[in-house]
């Protein structure tokens, strides 16, 4: 039998009963790991398909065989660790940012543990759990008062919620952005039950467009950093600290979604600048939104900061406790945030900022010695050259520059069905136990090097690759 068709009355006479694939001697120790349950229901399975001629009929040992493959393959995790080599440092369909040791070590200690999250430990009465963030928020930003909800886009829904609800929301209509998935600024303010008013133009906004539109009363004029685009050319925006003099003069707060709020000046790491929350507390915004898993390096999360009455007022909007985030996250959280009270080893301790930082040198240094390595293992079907890259922060911070990287670029040597080749080689590096993700750009495999960290394992990893036949 091959497989083929349904199998015939004598094969389908010679197949195993369950309990006789369950007598076999590894039956035994196969149910000791996966449960004789599941066991049980994979030589079912098994049985089944060969009967239906999917797979060869075979005897009760192999019957066992493919039901522990079977069980083997369903126990490994969905959600795997990679080797994020696109170049992206902050990849969202690659999970963001990879957390600090603290953080992990504080997430870890938090979900293991009762932990004091809504308890005041000293006065022995009912605490909050934003208190743990509280002061340390206010400390790196300057900010009043502090809130904390799942994510930014969180934020921005809870924000104009709380301040917009059945009031106008005014917005620049060069920031009425879409920053991916679903989140598009003018279906937030709809669901957040605000009437969003678009001033100026796409290109240009004024002074005056702001000021219009404030002689009629409005809930809150929102900023929005423009994170993953850039308008150039021809082009005018208000600043945040002009349009807080003009918000206020009509008694209307003003609300900045930085996006991917910075708590330090980048530029301190060879970064381009990105304006800080500090910043843009300090230009006078009433509440500040951004992210916790983009540049700042943390978990997923969404903080709110700024007037202490709008604060209030925002923790006692109902759907606050729909969007609040738990106390595995408020732990490393914690943990990611005290790292900032010192910048100076911060290009040491945080991922993310390690990844960002890294030295040109260091990442050549590196390709340079992984390019024999892979030229090898990959044989003489394909060419593997140390390349020049250009990695990008990602999730929409600086979209417009890239900070200069090296990685390895592989070719095909023979032209015709290339293209094929490297898709094949592709999904073979996919297909790894530990999956390498690169991308495909220009007829060249490329793997930025940037956020490679540990070489030794991503050696072994490699040592499993299955060379890729292009298939005729
Ligand atoms: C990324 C981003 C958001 C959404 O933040 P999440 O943390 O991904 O929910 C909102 N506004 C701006 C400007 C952003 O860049």
């Amino acid at each position: 039998m091959t497989g083929k068709g349904a199998a015939s009355d004598a094969d389908r006479r010679r197949l195993p009963a369950v309990d006789e694939v369950l007598r076999t001697t590894r039956a035994a120790m196969v149910a000791e790991i996966f449960g004789r349950n599941a066991l049980v229901e994979a030589i079912r399975s098994e049985l089944a398909d060969a009967r239906r001629g999917a797979t060869d009929v075979g005897g009760a040992d192999q019957i066992l065989s493919r039901a522990k493959r079977q069980l083997e393959r369903a126990a490994t995790p969905s959600l795997k660790p990679v080797y994020n080599l696109t170049g992206t440092v902050l990849h969202t369909n690659l999970g963001r940012a990879r957390l600090a040791e603290v953080a992990i070590e504080a997430a870890t200690q938090a979900m293991r543990e009762a932990v004091a999250l809504e308890f005041d430990v000293g006065g022995g009465k009912r605490g909050e759990r934003d208190d743990h963030l509280r002061a340390l928020l206010c400390e790196l930003t300057g900010a009043e008062d502090a809130t904390i909800v799942n994510n930014n886009a969180a934020a921005v829904l809870l924000t104009l919620n709380t301040l917009a609800r059945g009031k106008r929301a005014i917005v620049s209509r060069g920031e009425l952005i879409e920053i991916g998935g679903a989140f598009r600024m003018p279906d937030i303010m709809a669901r957040a039950g605000a009437k969003l008013v678009e001033v100026g133009t796409t290109n240009r906004t004024h002074a005056k467009d702001y000021a219009g539109a404030l002689e009629q009363p409005a809930g809150l004029v929102l900023k929005v950093h423009t994170s993953n685009y850039r308008i150039e050319g021809f082009t005018k925006e208000v600043s945040a600290r002009d349009l807080a003099v003009i918000a206020h003069a009509h008694a209307t707060p003003l609300v900045n979604d930085l996006g991917s709020g910075v708590l330090v000046d980048l530029t301190r790491f060879g970064l381009n600048r990105e304006p800080t929350v500090a910043e843009a507390v300090a230009e006078g915004a009433d509440l500040v939104t951004f992210s916790g898993d983009k540049l700042l390096g943390g978990p997923q999360a969404g903080f709110i900061v700024g007037r202490k009455d709008l604060v209030a007022r925002i923790n006692k909007n109902p759907m606050k406790r729909a969007l609040r985030v738990d106390k595995i996250r408020i732990a490393a959280l914690e943990a990611t945030l005290k790292l900032y009270r010192d910048p100076d080893r911060l290009a040491q301790r945080l991922p993310t900022l390690v990844s960002l930082a890294r030295p040109l040198a260091e990442i050549e240094a590196q390709a340079s010695r992984l390019a024999p390595q892979l030229q090898q293992r990959l044989g003489d079907d394909f060419a593997v050259d140390v390349a020049p890259c250009a990695s990008e922060v990602g999730s929409g911070a600086s979209p417009v520059e890239t900070i200069a990287s090296a990685g390895l670029a592989i070719r095909v040597r023979e032209a015709r069905g290339a293209q094929r080749a490297l898709i094949a080689l592709n999904s073979a590096l996919r297909a790894l136990p530990w999956p390498v993700i690169g991308r495909i750009a220009d007829g060249a495999l490329v793997l930025d090097l940037r956020c490679l960290s540990d070489e030794g394992a991503f050696l072994v990893n490699l040592a499993q690759l299955k060379p890729a036949k292009s298939e005729e």
